[in-house]
C-alpha cells in the first residue's frame, strides 16, 4: 500500500506575513495517512523549515542547480537546500521547462543532483494542450520519464516520486477528468513496470493541475493516483487542509 502525498507548490507567491499566517494554520494539521510537503519560494525556505519543526509537515525546494557549487550567480545547489534541512525538491516543473528552457537533459541532471545529496526529487511530467490534441500526450510523458530513467537507472526511482501535471490544466482552473488522470498514471506505472515491477509498485505518482477541495476526492480516487501536487489552492489553508483530508 503506497502512502498518500499532498504537496503544496507555492510558486513565487507570499511574504513573511502571509506565510506566517498560512503556517499558523498548517502546523496544526494532523494527517496520519498522508505525507504533506510544502514547497515555498527559496527566499523563505529556511524560515519555513524552522517554523514547521515539530509538526508533521516536510519542506522542499522548487528548484535546484545540477552543479554542487561554482560561478552560477543566482542559482542554488542541491547541497545548500539539503544543508538547510529540506527533504524534497521539485524537478522539471512545466513552468521551469517553459520559462527557463529546461530540457529533458537538464531535468535529468537536476534529478541526479537531488539523489546525490539525499533529497527526494519529484519529477514533474506532462503534455501541452497541442500535444494532447495531436494524440501525443502519452508519448511526450514517456519521453520525459525515459530521459530521467536513462540518466539515473530504474532502481534510483525508488527514492523519488513522479507528478503528472498536464500543462493545459496548471493554473487554468480547468482540471483533467479523474479518468484522464488515472489513465496517464496507469500508463506511467506500466512503463516503469516493464523495467522493474517492484519499483513500479512502490512509486508514488501524484496528479497536479487545478486541484481544489471540490475536485480532490474524485481525482484521488484512481487506483494509480497517490495524491496531488497543488499550486493555487495550497496558498489557502482551508482549501489545502481539505485537499489533504480528501487524500
Ligand atoms: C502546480 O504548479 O504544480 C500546479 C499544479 O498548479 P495549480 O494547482 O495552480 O494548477
Amino acid at each position: 500500500m503506497r502512502r498518500r502525498v499532498v504537496a503544496g507548490n507555492w510558486k513565487m507567491h507570499g511574504s513573511t506575513a502571509t506565510i506566517e499566517r498560512l503556517l499558523d494554520a498548517l502546523v496544526q494539521l494532523t494527517t496520519p495517512q498522508v505525507d504533506v510537503l510544502l514547497f515555498p519560494p527559496i527566499a523563505y525556505l529556511s524560515a519555513v523549515i524552522e517554523r514547521v519543526k515539530g509538526s508533521e509537515l516536510a519542506v522542499g525546494a522548487q528548484n535546484i542547480h545540477a552543479e554542487s557549487s561554482g560561478a552560477f550567480t543566482g542559482e542554488v545547489a542541491a547541497e545548500m537546500v539539503k544543508d538547510l534541512g529540506a527533504t524534497h525538491v521539485l524537478v522539471g516543473h512545466s513552468e521551469r521547462r517553459r520559462w527557463f528552457g529546461e530540457t529533458d537533459t537538464i531535468v535529468a541532471q537536476k534529478f541526479s543532483a537531488a539523489l546525490r545529496v539525499g533529497l527526494v526529487p519529484i519529477l514533474c511530467v506532462g503534455e501541452t494542450s497541442e500535444q494532447r490534441d495531436e494524440g501525443r500526450a502519452e508519448q511526450v510523458v514517456m519521453t520525459q520519464l525515459d530521459a530521467v530513467v536513462a540518466a539515473v537507472g530504474i532502481t534510483a526511482l525508488q527514492r523519488s516520486m513522479v507528478a503528472y501535471e498536464p500543462v493545459w490544466v496548471i493554473g487554468t482552473g480547468r482540471s483533467a477528468t479523474p479518468a484522464d488522470a488515472q489513465s496517464m498514471h496507469s500508463a506511467i506505472r506500466a512503463r516503469i513496470r516493464t523495467l522493474d515491477a517492484k519499483v513500479a509498485d512502490g512509486l508514488r505518482v501524484l496528479y497536479g493541475g487545478s486541484i481544489t477541495a471540490a475536485n480532490a476526492a474524485a481525482l484521488f480516487a484512481g487506483s494509480d493516483v497517490d495524491g496531488g501536487l497543488v499550486g493555487g489552492a495550497s496558498l489557502n489553508a482551508e482549501q489545502f487542509e481539505n485537499i489533504c483530508r480528501a487524500a
